[in-house]
């Protein structure tokens, strides 16, 4: 596989999306190496629990969190939404370059993922998975699901109810939007389980899915993304 990309590669080069220098690996992932290796893991200061970034180093936990404890134990996340990783999420999602998934899932395998019992992707609406054929997260789930060994719930969370694009609305609407929008499906009691999405902006979607799973009797869930995006004012 590796050879037959090079190999690709060399008879039909082709452009990275971010540098627009030749791509090393077209088949496997058109981004440059150099681009690829210069996506950054986000070490700086967030919160313990929800992982916002701008929380200074003295705080362990944001306000919001302090407030109201959320219904995930924690959200990990790979990097700022951003740059080339942006990008890259941009072209699986939106254009359908599905083998991105595959090294994008890499990613989230560095993470520090706890032991878990299932892997559930953030659903989209029947709808929506019609008019963009794939769900990126499902895919991402699938590769994280083979690299961590953890078994992959595919049909444990639904979308029931339709609610406009994420980046329509502000967060207070986002949130009120997403009420009793999933459903949680089969025998997940007392399960740790693992939530996958592709980018954090609010955390509403992530919120509103961990709720419903813990009220049908999930144990635990444990975000894991590959971005969160800077925050505004909204968290
Ligand atoms: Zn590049
Ligand atoms: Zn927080």
């Amino acid at each position: 596989m590796k050879y037959l990309g090079k190999l690709l590669n060399l008879l039909f080069p082709s452009k990275c999306p971010v540098c627009g220098n030749k791509s090393d690996d077209h088949l496997y992932n058109p981004f440059c190496t150099k681009c690829w290796i210069g996506i950054e893991k986000y070490s700086g200061p967030a919160c313990s629990i929800c992982g916002i970034p701008t929380v200074s180093p003295l705080t362990i936990t944001c306000e919001s969190c302090l407030k109201a404890k959320p219904p995930f134990s924690k959200v990990l996340y790979y990097g700022i939404y951003d740059g080339a990783l942006k990008e890259a999420i941009h072209l699986l999602k939106f254009n359908g370059v599905k083998r991105l998934s595959k090294p994008l899932s890499l990613m989230l395998s560095e993470l520090p993922i706890p032991r878990a019992d299932g892997i559930i992707p953030v659903p989209l609406h029947h709808k929506r998975l019609h008019q963009r054929e794939f769900n990126q997260t499902a895919s991402i789930s699938q590769h994280l699901s083979k690299n961590l060994k953890i078994p992959l719930m595919l049909n444990v969370l639904k979308k029931t109810k339709e609610t406009p694009p994420q980046t329509d609305v502000t967060g207070k609407e986002r949130l009120k939007n997403l009420k009793g929008a999933f459903r949680a499906y089969g025998e997940i009691n007392g399960m740790d389980l693992l939530l996958i999405d592709d980018v954090i902006t609010s955390s509403a979607t992530v919120r509103e899915c961990a709720k419903t799973l813990i009220k049908a009797g999930a144990k635990s869930v444990t975000v894991v993304a590959l971005a969160r995006s800077m925050p505004k004012q909204n968290t």
